[in-house]
């Protein structure tokens, strides 16, 4: 596949706590997915990208390829994309996904290592024009689970079939956030990132 192309960052580039997101299937799954173009399982907190096209050997992230795990350094940019991927995907069917059952989009804090690849906004195929990084391995720092407390519809959690109940919805959440901290042995917390003063 020809991909976007990405290039090496020509100043020196933040590798701690950026920002990425995954789906998460709590009725099937305890484990975090990754979102777009090749559903893998997480299996642990610390994970090295590999390239899935046929016939390539060569290390993730490449510039000619879409390999590499994508991670947002700017926490605003992040925001936005999660919103808009939440309603994005809010509207699909949930046959359209790995499990039968729509996602709860899950954030994390990321430390990165290895090589990086900066994609700018403007070349964005699936990330919504929002800068990016591609980068080789990933570090889970904190997870954030989304809850039902969204006065703006827009950043509703997404969930299985139509709407449950607000209370079994929460549960559900909660749930996840326990089952993620156990499996991934990170802090989890329930909301979305904030935007601090450091
Ligand atoms: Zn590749």
């Amino acid at each position: 596949m020809t991909g976007i192309e990405g290039t090496p960052p020509t100043d020196s580039v933040n590798r701690q706590g950026l920002w990425r997101f995954w789906f998460a299937f709590p009725d099937h799954s305890e484990e975090l997915f990754s979102p777009f173009l090749h559903p893998l399982s997480w299996p642990a907190s610390q994970a090295r990208a590999v390239c899935h096209e046929p016939g390539t050997t060569h290390r993730a992230p490449n510039p000619k390829c879409l390999c590499g795990f994508a991670v947002v350094p700017s926490l605003d940019d992040f925001l936005f994309l999660i919103g808009a991927q939440t309603a994005l995907h809010n509207i699909r069917a949930a046959t359209d996904f790995r499990f039968p059952q729509r996602p709860v989009i899950v954030s994390g804090r990321v430390d990165v290592r290895g090589a990086v690849l900066s994609v700018p906004g403007p070349l964005q195929r699936d990330v919504l024009g929002v800068d990016e990084l591609r980068v080789e391995e990933v570090k889970l720092r904190e997870l954030f689970v989304p809850t039902t407390h969204y006065g703006d519809s827009k950043w509703a959690f997404i969930t299985s079939d139509d709407r449950v109940p607000a209370l079994q919805a929460d549960r559900m959440l909660r749930n996840l956030a326990i089952r993620l901290r156990d499996h991934y042995g990170v802090p989890v917390h329930l909301g979305l990132p904030r935007i601090t003063e450091e």
